[in-house]
This record gives C-alpha cells, sequence and structure tokens, in this order.
C-alpha cells in the first residue's frame, strides 16, 4: 500500500496509483471550484451557476439551505478522500460480474472504501476518472439507496428533471453539475 495524502491505495500497479493520485488531484479541484461557485455573493449567484443549479439539482436561486447543503458535499470531498481507501477490483472481491462492467463501484456496508476496475477505468480520459471518483465519493455518502430519482446519462447538459429531495442524494447530479461547471460550456 502506498498513500496520498492519506488515502490508501491496496493492490494497484505503481503506474495505477499513480494514475489514481493525478485524478484524486483532479477531481479535489473541481470539488473546491464547485464549493466556491456555491459562495453567496451580496448580489447572489452568477446566473450561470443558478442554471446548473436548476438543471443538476431542481434548486431555486433564493434556496439558500439547499445550496449549502450541496456545496457542504463538494467541501468533504478531500477529508472524506483522506480516509478511503481505493482497492483494485478482482474477482475475488466482487459481489457479482455485473460489478465489474463499471468503471468503479461501492459495496453498501462498506462506506470507506471504493473498488476501481481495471482496466475500465484506466481507459478513460482523465476528466471522466475524476468525475467518476467524486460519483463514487457520494455513493459513501448515501450507501443505500443507489441513484434515487433514476440513473442520467446524458450526452449533452440538460435538466435532469430529478426532484432537490432525491437529487441531493444522487452521485449523478453531483457528477453533471461537476461535469458542466469545470467544462466551461454553456
Ligand atoms: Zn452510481
Amino acid at each position: 500500500m502506498t498513500s496520498f495524502w492519506f488515502t490508501q491505495f491496496s493492490g494497484f500497479e505503481d503506474t495505477e496509483t499513480k494514475t489514481l493520485q493525478v485524478a484524486l488531484t483532479q477531481a479535489r479541484d473541481m470539488c473546491m471550484r464547485c464549493a466556491n461557485s456555491l459562495v453567496y455573493h451580496p448580489n447572489g449567484l452568477p446566473k450561470r451557476t443558478v442554471s446548473l443549479l436548476s438543471d443538476a439539482f431542481d434548486i431555486r436561486r433564493d434556496e439558500r439551505e439547499k445550496i449549502r447543503n450541496i456545496q457542504s458535499k463538494f467541501l468533504s470531498f478531500s477529508s472524506r478522500m483522506t480516509k478511503t481507501t481505493l482497492t483494485k477490483a478482482t474477482a475475488e472481491n466482487s459481489s457479482s460480474s455485473n460489478e465489474l462492467e463499471h468503471k468503479a463501484f461501492v459495496v453498501s456496508d462498506n462506506v470507506w472504501e471504493i473498488f476501481i476496475v481495471s482496466p475500465s477505468f484506466f481507459r478513460k480520459p482523465s476528466r471522466v476518472r475524476a468525475l467518476t471518483l467524486i460519483h463514487e465519493y457520494i455513493h459513501l455518502l448515501f450507501p443505500t439507496g443507489g441513484h434515487p430519482g433514476g440513473e442520467e446519462v446524458l450526452f449533452e447538459r440538460s435538466r435532469m428533471g430529478i426532484p432537490y429531495d432525491d437529487a441531493s442524494r444522487n452521485a449523478y447530479c453531483y457528477e453533471n453539475f461537476a461535469d458542466w461547471l469545470t467544462s466551461g460550456q454553456k
């Protein structure tokens, strides 16, 4: 095992560990940008942020309690990940072959470990790897319930249409918000 901050890496080749360290750094930077974008200024939030909040989380510009809740999730990415183990998925530590078809997954009774599927995770572009870590981190915070409100595979930005109560616990909503916010697209 090697560490990055305090994150543990279990079962990886050295090159994979290095790739994961880069992905963690990129994910941390994305989360900081998201958290910063949700800081309330005297004249409110920027128009683009308001529109992204509405599309991803079904939140209106004046719903400050909800905005703070989403912001707190992005803010705690780093501290949570320092206590988390990233483990290379194998046929032995995966409960079903279905899990091995993903890029990464978590197990519902284990909230401090993310399983990384090789080679499918490492084959993805670096942005996707970082966004996948953000997605799995949200699963650690809400270990039961899968993707409340549904799984949305979007190929471009659009309104997700998941009500806030579900969206605020849905890993796809955070992943998409982070993707949209940091990609520079409108
Ligand atoms: Zn998921």
